[in-house]
């Protein structure tokens, strides 16, 4: 027999099988030695109250041989001699549009500016120890994307549960722990990616795809307004049945060669911020209502929104709010170019840190960039740069981040010191009001009183503010027909994925590259 039960426990019985088959044997009244296996369908933490409870739905095998869990395989069939599709970029995008590709028969040849993981995260060792950005190969370029020294958090807003599944699923057959399936915030970390998008490249070539490494793409082949091909910085030419564009929100160069072939993009809003750091423990005593987190549960994480209201109380769409939250993490440096200072954050999958950091961005829009129209559609991304690039100058010209104590922040005032961090290459003392556009300084002061209050304890001394969060989106659209998806002007473009203003995250970017790979036979 196989039962199905909802449980709400103290973390202690839910923290392994063990003592949750002990839990159960005395709540069914079952022997002990009759539950065969348990498995975990949906978990997560309720730590509204004083005390916090684990919410699991299982199933449980009772005198029932146990079915092992076996994550779901594609149909994939061989498909060296199929018709060859481009796709620029090897990011979550690129990665599953290649798998849903090979489904479909036709034969994936990824083209990617960056190296491979190995290769990779010796540049990346360059970057934090010797302060030196390859333009190349860094924190966003590389094989698996953005997605590879990610945090590998995998929620998404869609609400296409089967699309998440299949993704979800792909995950685990290339080495993800299965627990991503059953919990409702799903994390991989950053010490288990690189192994997983090695698995996945290898399962694609296997099956007949072409990865091509340190092959950036600098035009796309068109005539007769279809695209036949793409050049390489190298000078080569690939011709392909259809080409995918999926490089990604940092590759500006792609945004002005589409805009140097009169290729229609748009401007578009994106999020600009800071990117905000606690001590873990602050954050877990704040959380979950103790001195003391104990082994039974995550650290904490957090998630909050301020909106801004109009005198008629409606929501004005300015607000401010958390993104990319990682618990036990560190604070990367994301900048693609010398001469920029760009951050985001990362976990291992044990997220044992003793800091919590978490992007804190408002959405810019037209009027933000309007010192910039003259740039047309690439308005966003240069006032983007613009920002980036001060933030370079005033932590000091030497990849340090401009910073700030949070109190300081809302009190108007320089810090005469800083609190220990995570950010490896290291922090310069620096008024942010100086680097952050006047509108966005104001609401995210706003914001962080308004967090403040309804988390006490959150605006402390010992939280630090750093410049800049500003790569959480993209700042163009390339658009796209929504029934073809392929570009408006441009037969067999299919732009995709985040950069081209399709998705946020590695989940969303995974499933619009599955969806544009499913539009290539029509
Ligand atoms: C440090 C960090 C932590 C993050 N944490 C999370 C997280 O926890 N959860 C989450 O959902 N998201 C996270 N993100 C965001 C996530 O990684 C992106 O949303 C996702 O990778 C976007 O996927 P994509 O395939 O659209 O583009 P990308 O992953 O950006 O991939 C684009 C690829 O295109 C390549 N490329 C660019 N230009 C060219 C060219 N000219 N020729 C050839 N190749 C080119 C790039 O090298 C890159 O490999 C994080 C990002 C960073 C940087």
């Amino acid at each position: 027999m196989i039962k199905q039960l909802h449980l709400r426990i103290p973390p202690i019985i839910a923290h392994d099988d063990n003592s949750l088959s002990d839990y159960l044997s005395a709540e069914l009244g079952v022997p002990r030695h009759e539950i065969t296996g348990i498995r975990r369908v949906r978990q997560s933490i309720d730590a509204r109250g004083r005390q916090i409870f684990v919410q699991i739905q299982v199933e449980v095998f009772i005198n029932e041989p146990f079915l092992k869990f076996k994550a779901k395989e594609l149909d994939m069939k061989n498909v060296s001699a199929a018709d060859p599709v481009i796709i620029v970029g090897s990011g979550p995008a690129g990665i599953f549009a290649a798998f849903k590709l090979i489904e479909l028969g036709f034969k994936p040849v990824i083209m990617e500016r960056g190296k491979e993981v190995s290769a990779r995260r010796r540049d990346l060792a360059i970057l934090m120890k010797q302060h030196i950005v390859n333009p190349e190969s860094n924190y966003c370029f590389g094989e698996g994307g953005a997605g590879t020294y990610s945090d590998g958090k995998l929620y998404t807003r869609s609400t296409k549960r089967g699309d998440i599944e299949r993704i979800l699923h792909l995950f685990v057959s290339h080495g993800a722990d299965e627990r991503i399936l059953y919990e409702t915030h799903p994390h991989i970390g950053t010490n288990k990616l690189p192994q997983i998008i090695t698995a996945m490249r290898r399962t694609i070539i296997e099956h007949g795809g072409e990865f091509h490494f340190s092959s950036k793409v600098t035009e796309l082949i068109i005539e007769n307004n279809t695209c036949k091909g793409v050049k390489l910085a190298s000078g080569g030419t690939i011709n392909g049945t259809a080409v995918i564009l999926a490089t990604g929100h940092s590759a500006r160069d792609i945004f002005f060669m589409l805009h140097r072939q009169n290729v229609l993009i748009e401007a578009k809003p994106f999020a600009l911020g800071v990117r905000i750091e606690h001590p873990q423990a602050l954050i877990d005593t704040l959380q979950y209502h103790c001195n003391l987190r104990g082994e039974y549960l995550p650290p904490a994480s957090y998630r909050l929104v301020h909106s801004r209201k109009n005198s008629l109380g409606a929501s004005t769409g300015q607000g401010v709010f958390s993104f990319c939250m990682c618990p036990g993490g560190i604070i990367a440096p994301a900048m693609t170019n010398p001469g920029e200072i760009v951050v985001n954050g990362w976990s291992p999958s044990g997220r044992n840190n003793s800091y919590a950091n978490s992007g804190l961005v408002v959405s810019v829009d037209e009027e933000d960039f309007k010192p910039y129209a003259h740039h047309g559609p690439l308005a966003a991304l240069y006032f983007q740069q613009a920002v980036e690039q001060k933030a370079f100058t005033s932590g000091g010209s030497n990849l340090k981040a401009p910073a700030q104590r949070v109190t300081d922040f809302i009190a108007g005032k320089t810090s005469s010191t800083l609190p220990d961090n995570s950010y490896f290459i290291g922090t310069t003392s620096v008024h942010l009001q100086e680097i952050l556009p006047k509108s966005v300084n104001n609401r995210l002061r706003e914001g962080l009183i308004a967090f403040g209050k309804k988390m006490k304890g959150y605006v402390t001394e010992d939280a630090i503010l750093l410049a800049t969060e500003s790569r959480t989106s993209s700042p163009v659209r390339v658009p796209r027909d929504k029934d073809t998806l392929q570009h408006p002007q441009i037969k067999k473009l299919y732009p995709c994925g985040e950069g081209s203003g399709y998705a946020g995250g590695i989940v969303s970017a995974a499933m619009d590259g599955e969806r544009v790979a499913t539009k290539i036979p029509e």
